[in-house]
């Protein structure tokens, strides 16, 4: 399963999981839905770790704005594609994944396709519209969603599990307005930590994870918060599967 190299690479995380857990892993094939604050430490991360196959989703190009929070891109990558300049980083860190690149915006007609033979969404969008497309696929073709969001100096993360966890639209019914947020780096790089650590607990069978478990995170006094959170019966998009 593994070569020489790669026995080498992963010497410090096998100690964790065992070749057996590495080899979850490296079959895994995650969709990481936004390349920008989020997306770059979730995309580092799950390449660092040994995700075999990274399907990295994004339509936008590479902005001087973006560049306090979106580390895998860099100055001479302004006005580059950020997955063709994320891929680049993420290949060159581990060249032995394969990375899919696809440039579009996520819609209710493309998810089905860019889905397909996906084991984990995660969430790294900045609105809640396409947030909910992601919700809706995640509950229509049961594949765990590894939500998190950012804004100032907070963030939140949840892992939804279809049918045994709240979605999205059981928790937030309206689409809060599209605008322009303050964000600092350090709140995407936290958030999206632990939400490429969720990935890897999944997958890996280790741990426990943040299934039926809002996590806050109030970065101005250090103050993280686990509150629970139900299944909404009448919830529009996945109710059907809490139905008695
Ligand atoms: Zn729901």
């Amino acid at each position: 399963m593994f070569n020489s190299t790669e026995l080498e690479r992963y010497n410090r995380q096998i100690m964790l999981f065992g070749e057996e857990g590495q080899s979850k892993l490296k079959q895994a094939t995650v969709l990481v839905a936004g390349l920008g604050g989020l997306g770059s430490p979730i995309a580092i991360y799950l390449a660092a770790a040994g995700i075999g196959k990274l399907k990295i989703v994004d339509f936008d190009n590479v902005d001087i704005t973006n560049l306090n929070r979106q580390v895998l891109h860099y100055e001479k990558d302004i006005t580059r594609m950020k997955v063709v300049s994320g891929q680049e980083k993420l290949q060159q860190l581990n060249p032995n994944i394969e990375i899919e690149r696809v440039v579009t915006r996520i819609d209710e007609n493309n998810i089905k396709s860019i889905t397909e033979g996906i084991d984990v969404i995660v969430d790294a969008m900045d609105n809640y519209d396409t947030r909910f497309v992601l919700n809706s696929a995640t509950v229509s073709k049961r594949i765990p969603l590894i939500h998190g969001a950012v804004s100032g100096l907070d963030g939140q993360v949840t892992t939804i599990i279809p049918g045994k966890s709240p979605c999205l639209k059981c928790l937030f019914t309206s689409t809060p307005p599209k605008e322009v947020f303050p964000i600092l780096g350090t709140t995407a790089g936290i958030i999206g930590t632990i939400q490429a650590n969720e990935v890897i607990k999944y997958i890996t069978g280790k741990g426990e994870l943040l299934v039926g478990q809002l996590l806050l995170w109030d970065g101005s006094s250090n103050g993280f918060e686990k509150i629970s959170i139900m299944p909404n019966t009448n919830c529009d998009v996945c109710g059907h599967l809490h139905e008695e």
